[in-house]
């Protein structure tokens, strides 16, 4: 894969793929077939990074005040209550199929749930998928995680050139954090986490989003982690009433950060539009 230090996008072939739909993440975009009971393949990833996606739980217990998810589910009721995950039934042979004939391209992991929620701690759903079906594919695997659980599964990743893991960080405040992402684990242990990751040499990036206005410091949390970061990945706050125009005067530091530091990285589309004009 390309990554273009310098430049603001860091996946540069992100569109030419037909798999997509929408944009953003489980935050604040879901695409419905991911929230089938079933597992049987490849999902449009819903993101502009990736271009598939798999989502091995219906549900998460992280429970996200800001989870668009959640908000869709209390809509069409796909499940009884978001925050008690379902295992999916996941059929092996569709599923091996499926990843196996799709054009290389980027799967999400996962885009409609944490697949390092508790849940995953006692069924262990998430590894196997990751075992038998993505790392030995021909896919790069982009793993994106509120919980440290998924250093439980550092060795099987650790080695592997088609797999990067991602923590979401929007505060390095654990109280702060607590307050709407409740159940994730704090991101004190995310930041060990990574570090861990970077130590046994495992391609590592962040996401910072949702930029949540007046908590959110991309600046300070690049700052803080650039020695245990890959790459990283920027996008706002959608469905929350936020002004997107309220990006606009915080986006100078950050390009400023940007550009002098070097970094690799991504800036979503939704954060392009908002400081549209701007610079
Ligand atoms: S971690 Fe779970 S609850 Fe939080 S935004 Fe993602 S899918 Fe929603």
């Amino acid at each position: 894969m390309s990554l273009i230090t310098g430049d603001f996008r860091i996946f540069p072939n992100a569109r030419n793929f037909s798999g997509r739909i929408g944009e953003g993440t489980a935050e604040d975009s879901t695409p419905i077939d991911s929230i089938a009971r079933e597992l049987r393949g490849l999902s449009p990833s819903g993101v502009e990074w990736c271009n598939y996606g798999i989502s091995p739980y219906r549900g998460c217990y992280h429970n996200c005040i800001y989870c668009y998810a959640k908000l869709m589910n209390q809509r069409y009721g796909w499940v009884k209550s978001w925050s008690k995950p379902e295992p999916k039934e996941v059929r092996w042979q569709d599923l091996k199929k499926s990843v196996t004939r799709a054009e290389p391209g980027r799967i999400f992991f996962s885009p409609v749930c944490d697949a390092y929620q508790p849940l995953e701690k006692k069924l262990g759903l998430s590894r196997r998928i990751l075992e038998e079906v993505l790392l030995p594919s021909q896919h790069q695997i982009y793993i994106l995680t509120k919980s440290s659980l998924v250093g439980r599964d550092f060795d099987i990743v650790k080695g592997r050139e088609n797999v990067r893991v991602g923590l979401t960080i929007t505060t390095l405040d654990d109280k702060t954090a607590k307050s709407f992402e409740p159940n994730s684990s704090p991101p004190s242990e995310r930041v060990k986490t990574l570090e861990e990751a970077h130590s046994l040499g495992i391609f590592t990036f962040v996401s910072i989003e949702p930029w949540i206005l007046e908590i959110t410091n991309p600046v300070e949390i690049m700052s803080k982690l650039h020695s245990t970061v890959d790459a990283w990945i920027i996008g706002t706050h959608n469905y929350s009433g936020a002004q997107k125009e309220s990006y606009r005067p915080l986006v100078g530091p950050l390009f400023q950060y940007l550009s002098q530091s070097g970094v690799k990285y991504l800036l979503k589309d939704e954060l392009l539009q908002a400081i549209k004009g701007e610079f």
